[in-house]
């Protein structure tokens, strides 16, 4: 059934045996252990927890009078004892002229919160991947970032993130020759998700972890861990948390943009607290998988960190770490907007000096910039609605 805003409250993870520490107002960020844990406190074999995960991640049934391998009275109690309706709806959807789709979603206290759904063009067309929100505005203060400008509201609970791919999956179904998806299950439609939505990731690090095992869980979408990226600020206790995490195989992307503490504070007054030579103490203890790399996110902005000079500043910040680095296009994102992107040739310029040293350089085109949705782009809508 359509998630629509909670009527009623539910049970807490917590409350139903997670470890985490983290409180979740629907039972879609469980996990088959919390769905266990929830049946047998009830009497009940804990085996239903894993059938009733399954349902509602590999199939997408949150009607529990739809899942058909439980008894009468099971359904019934599933349905009078939880919350199905929610935790998010869906508010808005634009489209992008390069295919781009970015949804607005409300949330059941009234704000909204952004994702994208990405395909892929070219060799990649058959690739979709979604964009996650981890909180409802950012506390950091980005000052190239749409977000940044909404102040920090609150986290996304595990379940709200979830919620954004079980809607995203939903909006696919509805319009299947949308995509050229031959003949994938629908826990293949999706490629790869990213955390790189609104929110810094690492100040939410409970709810992202929780909804990280949900996704990935192999009675559910089972969506391997490595297609999973987790981008931060440099937030760099997070990071170490996250270092520390033995559950933990997805992919790690740092949003750089400068590799000078006066400029990188500028951009990203979360250097102010852990500058650059912290950040790049906790990336060489992060224990990263072999062939594994970390992504550098580094947006090219005129004048600001596009010269030869802040080129050799990365090439020396990335030496002897495993990195990949990514030049993504600015876009503005408003008429306050105070920067504007690199021009073309010091655009070249850059990536060649960066490939000279023998870095991989990925020259990203951001997607969804006329609907917004580019990177740094998320959260403009926010501003436009009221928290009931
Ligand atoms: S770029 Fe990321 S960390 Fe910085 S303000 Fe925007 S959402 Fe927050």
């Amino acid at each position: 059934m359509p998630m629509t805003r909670p009527t009623k409250r539910s049970p807490t993870c917590s409350g139903a045996g997670s470890s985490m520490g983290w409180s979740d107002p629907t039972c879609l960020g469980w996990t088959p252990a919390d769905w266990r844990t929830w049946f047998s406190t009830r009497g009940r074999p804990g085996f239903r927890g894993d059938q009733v995960f399954t349902w509602i991640h590999r199939f997408g049934v949150t009607d529990p009078s739809a899942m058909t391998n439980l008894s009468k009275d099971l359904r019934e109690e599933l349905a009078r004892e939880l919350v199905w309706s929610g935790p998010l709806s869906v508010e808005r959807v634009q489209r992008s002229v390069d295919g781009s789709i970015k949804f607005g979603f409300g949330t059941a206290d009234g704000h909204l919160i952004e994702s994208v759904l990405i395909p892929g063009s070219g060799r990649d067309r058959r690739k979709y991947t979604v964009c996650v929100s981890s909180q409802i505005g950012c506390a950091l203060g980005c000052t190239f970032c749409a977000t940044a400008t909404m102040g920090f509201l609150r986290d996304l609970s595990a379940s709200e993130i979830v919620a954004q791919i079980h809607e995203i999956l939903r909006f696919m179904a509805a319009e299947p020759d949308s995509w050229d998806l031959g003949e994938r299950p629908r826990t293949q439609w999706l490629t790869n998700i990213v955390y790189m939505g609104m929110g810094e990731p690492l100040l939410n690090l409970p709810a992202v972890l929780q909804s990280v095992a949900v996704l990935s869980d192999p009675a559910g979408l089972d969506f391997s861990s490595r297609r999973i990226t987790i981008s931060t600020a440099g937030w760099v206790p997070g990071l170490r948390e996250l270092a520390g995490h033995p559950d933990f195989a997805g992919q790690l992307a740092i949003s750089l943009h400068a590799c000078d503490d006066g400029i990188r504070t500028r951009l990203m007054p979360v250097n102010r607290r852990f500058p650059l030579a912290d950040l790049r103490e906790a990336l060489l203890e992060f224990p990263l998988p072999a062939r594994r790399r970390i992504t550098m996110e580094y947006i090219l902005l005129a004048d600001v960190n596009d010269s030869p000079a802040h080129a050799r500043a990365l090439v020396r910040f990335c030496s002897g770490l495993r990195v990949k680095i990514n030049l993504i296009p600015y876009h503005a994102y408003g008429p306050a907007s105070q920067f504007s992107a690199s021009p073309p040739a010091r655009k070249a310029a850059f990536t060649e000096l960066l490939q000279a040293s023998g870095l991989t350089v990925i020259e990203r085109s951001s997607a969804g910039a006329d609907i917004d949705a580019a990177c740094g782009q998320l959260a403009s809508s926010e501003r436009s609605r009221e928290p009931q």
